[in-house]
């Protein structure tokens, strides 16, 4: 019976230790036809749709091109055929690679695995890189914020980019991978050089953010909110409690706090008039003056009513949040923050981990009223409720 109770214990740790592996398209959109593919760390297994080619290690190079809508493997000394379906399997407890891709300069390392298959209407290769889920959080963090911020907000970020990587883990689902390398889902460049980021997204391993209904948050972040955040309602349609606005004295003096532009009196008023301005209350300072009292949902005045952040696109602003002031035949822009303003303030949290605040403090002054719960947790809650 104890030896049943062990054995039962066992497998349960060894279903809970186990990690989560993500498919990640890299190089998503570029038309990549060749490339060399070389172990960094740990060794490879190479399978192909026949089953498996050969084992390499860190001396050794492959080169794969695309010909004759196959993918063709060679090493220095060895043409090794033509295959469907080309799989980089790492066998070691850590492995990465480099690619080195032809019509790019740059020389990129990945960790885990590596997927080369055919598009089906395309003449160039679909890569993806099969890998642990904290190993593409620290990626993604050194992608998304640098080496510079404090460890405390590098921590921050792995929950949040974790989040919001498994929150959106269907977007590519029809092409076949989860998520791409660029902005579009997360920016992803491949291993981090920072040992303090790697070191972040482990020790804030599986933990994830959710909502009053063990729900994943939508996980939004942006530079710098000026002062004040906004509504999620305001920004997209959806009202979601957590996201709130909210006053940050933090972000103030940093990098992004303030901006200005100037434009063309006559583009302006043009502007104006097109969204319901009539020439008379033009000439009535209607569209030259304008101070925003905290955070504004509308530029209203006059018989004018348009969204801060329609005119925010429109003009390619850095923020929704502005002073409109009039200045001979210009009229300045004088705006605060850098983002959309939903959420997380960037720079208000790195000032806050600067100034000592844990990442769990952060996290509830951008985020209202969310929970921090492992991944292994919410399967469990999941699974029962
Ligand atoms: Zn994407
Ligand atoms: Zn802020």
């Amino acid at each position: 019976m104890l030896k049943t109770n062990i054995l039962i214990f066992l497998l349960i740790s060894s279903l809970f230790a186990k990690t989560e592996i993500i498919n990640i398209g890299i190089y998503h959109k570029s038309k990549i036809t060749s490339f060399v593919f070389h172990p960094v760390n740990g060794a490879y297994s190479v399978f192909t749709e026949k089953g498996k080619l050969i084992n390499i290690d860190n001396g050794e190079v492959i080169e794969v091109k695309y010909s004759n809508n196959n993918i063709q493997i060679k090493s220095l000394d060895k043409d090794y055929g033509s295959f469907k379906k080309v799989r980089f399997i790492g066998i070691e407890s850590e492995n990465s690679f480099k690619i080195k891709i032809p019509i790019y300069k740059k020389v990129r390392e990945y960790e885990d695995n590596l997927l080369v298959n055919l598009h089906n209407y395309y003449d160039y290769f679909q890569l993806i890189n099969n890998i642990d889920i904290d190993n593409y959080v620290a990626g993604v963090v050194e992608s998304e914020v640098g080496r510079n911020p404090p460890p405390e907000y590098f921590k921050l970020q792995a929950i949040i980019c974790r989040t919001y990587a498994l929150k959106n883990i269907d977007r590519h689902t029809a092409e076949g991978f989860s998520l791409c390398n660029k902005v579009h889902c997360q920016a992803y460049h491949g291993k981090p050089k920072s040992v303090l980021i790697k070191e972040a997204a482990l020790e804030t391993n599986g933990i994830v953010i959710v909502d009053s209904d063990i729900d994943l948050i939508t996980a939004t972040f942006y530079s710098n909110c000026g002062g004040q955040t906004a509504n999620s309602e305001e920004v997209w349609r959806q009202e979601l409690y957590y996201l709130r606005t909210t006053k940050d004295t933090f972000c103030l003096n940093e990098n992004n706090a303030v901006w200005t532009k100037k434009i063309s009196k006559t583009e302006w008023t043009k502007y104006l008039k097109k969204h319901n301005c009539s020439e008379d209350a033009l000439n009535h300072e209607c569209g030259t003056e304008y101070f925003q009292i905290g955070r504004e949902q509308f530029y209203h005045k006059d018989g004018v009513k348009i969204p801060f952040v329609k005119i925010r696109q429109d003009f390619k602003l850095k923020s929704a949040q502005f002073d409109v002031i009039e200045a001979g035949q210009q009229v300045i822009l004088k705006g605060k923050g850098f983002g959309h303003g939903v959420g997380l303030c960037q720079e208000g949290a790195m000032r806050m981990a600067k100034l000592g605040y844990s990442y769990i403090d952060i996290l509830h002054y951008y985020y209202e009223d969310v929970h921090m719960v492992n991944l292994e947790s919410l399967a469990f809650f999941k699974a029962d409720f």
